[in-house]
């Protein structure tokens, strides 16, 4: 239904329609938003959309999974626990629901000619990772580890096998890093909760030998705090 504030989010956001939305992993859903306004965008992987949730002005950060130029971006949103507007909006909206989201943006993005990349996250941040990881090079060097809670939950990321994949309560992802310890000279993407996020870095950087500029950080969520971005 038309509101008074349509005028204004139209110069803020674009708008989409949900064209496809359907179960991806046991608590992600994949949305398919498809429309005029999304045509031609700069899209780097990695980046996020800020998107309208639910009714009024609640925004919830979602990564692109993928990008159709011809005007589609996917997300993948995660059904967690004490559900806040995000899931919910993610697990409940439906085929033809109309959307209103920013433009893509955030710097924490694939940096192509990297000797080598490591990725370590959790389910939230394996979507970003998706998107990276399907825009490597041919032949780039890839290693990471990604905690989900049950096997089930994995998203089907390019280079899967080339991961560590733990389950939440068995190794956690710092101890998984220092086992992995990879070899300074690449470039690490670290994102999720964000004190695991902060205790990765830490191991990375002070443990392992990481020079601190190679390490990207991006807290996507944490215990107790409503949509961080
Ligand atoms: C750059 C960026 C990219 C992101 N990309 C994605 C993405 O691709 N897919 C995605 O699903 N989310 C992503 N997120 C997280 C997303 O923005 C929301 O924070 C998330 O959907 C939770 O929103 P909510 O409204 O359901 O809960 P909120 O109202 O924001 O939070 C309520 C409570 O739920 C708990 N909570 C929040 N998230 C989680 C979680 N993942 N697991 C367990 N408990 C949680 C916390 O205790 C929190 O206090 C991203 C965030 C950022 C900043």
């Amino acid at each position: 239904m038309p509101t008074l504030l349509d005028p204004v989010l139209d110069l803020l956001t674009l708008r989409g329609t949900v064209t496809e939305a359907e179960p991806i992993a046991a608590r992600m859903r994949r949305l398919r938003i498809e429309g005029d306004a999304l045509a031609g965008l700069d899209v780097r992987p990695g980046q996020q959309v800020r998107v309208l949730v639910g009714s009024g002005l609640t925004r919830r950060t979602y990564s692109v999974w993928a990008y159709d130029p011809s005007g589609a971006v996917e997300l993948c949103v995660l059904g967690h626990a004490g559900a806040g507007p995000g899931a919910r909006w993610g697990g409940g909206v439906e085929v033809g629901a109309r959307v209103r989201l920013g433009k893509p943006e955030g710097s924490f993005t694939l940096r192509p000619g990297a000797a080598h990349h490591v990725f370590v996250g959790e389910e939230t941040a394996s979507v970003a990772f998706g998107a990276m990881l399907a825009a490597l090079e041919p032949g780039a060097r890839v290693s990471g580890c990604v905690e989900t809670e049950t096997a089930a939950d994995r998203l089907p990321l390019t280079h899967s096998e080339r991961l560590n994949w733990l389950t939440r309560g068995g190794t956690s992802l710092p101890e998984a890093v220092r086992g992995l310890a990879p070899e300074p000279g690449g470039i690490a993407y670290v994102a999720g909760e964000a004190r695991t996020v902060q205790r990765v870095r830490q191991v990375l950087v002070r443990e392992v030998g990481w020079d601190r500029r190679a390490v990207l950080t991006k807290p996507f969520w944490a215990p107790g705090k409503r949509g961080l971005e």
